[in-house]
């Protein structure tokens, strides 16, 4: 069985139909429908039975939908139903779904409008819909191999745009500049867009974790930080903190940025918390425990260069998130999360340390939980030498 077949299976069974007798769900969230058919456009619902499996869309997408899902191309597993123009998509859904007999149908709690909800039990008064929440999102968190190779690929677009970017900046380059060109290289590089409005943050405006692009120059700093990833449906997000080529004399720096902190004894607090935190990776281990080891290192550690320094006071967020389809998905990984690490998840450990006034140091790269341990699916380099 193919993965997306097996993944539609693995929700069907995986009904909780004690009370409500469940015996139909119907997928409208574009990501989710993309998680169970291969099909990347938009407005389409999903309506899958023990039996059977309905992509419910319209003309718009039928080409597409043929070359994403080799599926229905082939006549197998996967059915499509084109809506006419005349109806909507939820009152096509409906149908599908009084066709096959259903009667209790779960619907994505976690995505699903009021509204919409609503106008689903308006069309069929016949059928029950109950919301369940992350109905899908907890299968997700877990990847197959081929979810793990696309990862792998926005990764490798990421860098390659990251290496173009890291090439050409200016002393005259404002945080616009650097974002608008980053964002370029990056479709460029082969990503149909950026997964996230890239980061550019220079100086001290580092010190705002998701610092909106502003125009203050690369040349008015001595270090810049970047957070980007690629859109290629699977996504990536990698963060590096970078000595400005420009800005690094000392006369600048004390003309820009507040002098205390030595750049290269903050940067090696924060690898020192990624490493621990990537040492503590392994499946079985609760998320929130690698949370703890990255911030226990900073919560400890002792700066010669600001002796009366509390580091942990810094590390503002959380060490990381899961990745895939989404930004931010399945498990979180801070200090609050209950969930568990499993051979499979791609997660992103990304400490932080962002001090007013001077700035922020964040290393952030991309880790797939393996039977053993982990592997970086990054791979630019992460210690001092990445900085310059
Ligand atoms: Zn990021
Ligand atoms: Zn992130």
């Amino acid at each position: 069985m193919n993965y997306l077949a097996q993944r539609r299976q693995t929700l069907i069974r995986g009904l909780k139909k004690d009370k409500d007798g469940l015996d139909a769900v119907l997928i409208t969230s574009p990501v989710n429908v993309t998680y169970l058919t291969g099909f990347t456009g938009e407005a389409s619902y999903l309506v899958l039975t023990p039996k059977t499996a309905v992509l419910v869309s319209d003309q718009r997408f039928e080409v597409q939908v043929r070359e994403e899902c080799p599926e229905v191309e082939r006549g197998q597993e996967l059915d499509l139903h084109v809506r006419p123009h005349n109806k909507t998509t939820p009152e096509a859904a409906v149908e599908v779904l009084t066709k096959s007999g259903a009667r209790a149908v779960a619907v994505e709690g976690s995505r699903l409008t009021l509204g919409e909800l609503d106008a689903l039990r308006e069309l069929a008064p016949k059928l029950t819909f109950v919301p369940q929440n992350n109905l899908v999102e907890a299968h997700r968190a877990v990847k197959d191999p081929s979810e793990v190779e696309r990862i792998r690929e926005a990764v490798r677009v990421a860098e390659r745009a990251f290496k173009m970017f890291a090439a050409t900046l200016r002393e005259a380059d404002t945080e616009k500049d650097m974002v608008d060109g980053l964002d370029a290289y990056i479709r460029r590089a082969g990503a149909r867009a950026s997964a996230f409005p890239p980061i550019v943050a220079v100086g001290e405006r580092g010190a705002l974790p998701h610092a909106p692009p502003g125009m203050k120059q690369l040349g008015e700093a001595s270090k810049l930080l970047v957070d980007w990833g690629a859109d290629l449906v699977y996504k990536s997000d990698i963060t590096r903190t970078l000595r400005s080529p420009f800005g690094a004399t000392p006369t600048r720096r004390n003309k820009f940025e507040r002098v205390g902190y030595d750049f290269e004894e903050v940067y090696k607090v924060v690898l020192d918390a990624q490493n621990a935190a990537l040492a503590a990776i392994r499946p079985g281990v609760k998320a929130k425990d690698v949370d703890a080891a990255a911030r226990k290192v900073i919560a400890s550690a002792k700066l010669k260069s600001e002796p009366e320094a509390k580091l942990g006071d810094y590390f503002t967020h959380g060490l990381g998130h899961g990745l895939g389809l989404e930004i931010h998905e399945a498990p979180r990984v801070r200090a609050n999360s209950e969930d568990v690490l499993e051979a499979g998840m791609v997660i992103t450990i990304e400490p932080g340390v962002y001090i007013p006034g001077w700035g922020g140091v964040r290393i952030e790269d991309d880790v797939l939980v393996t039977r053993d341990g982990y592997t970086l699916l990054t791979s630019l380099p992460r210690d001092l030498s990445a900085a310059d």
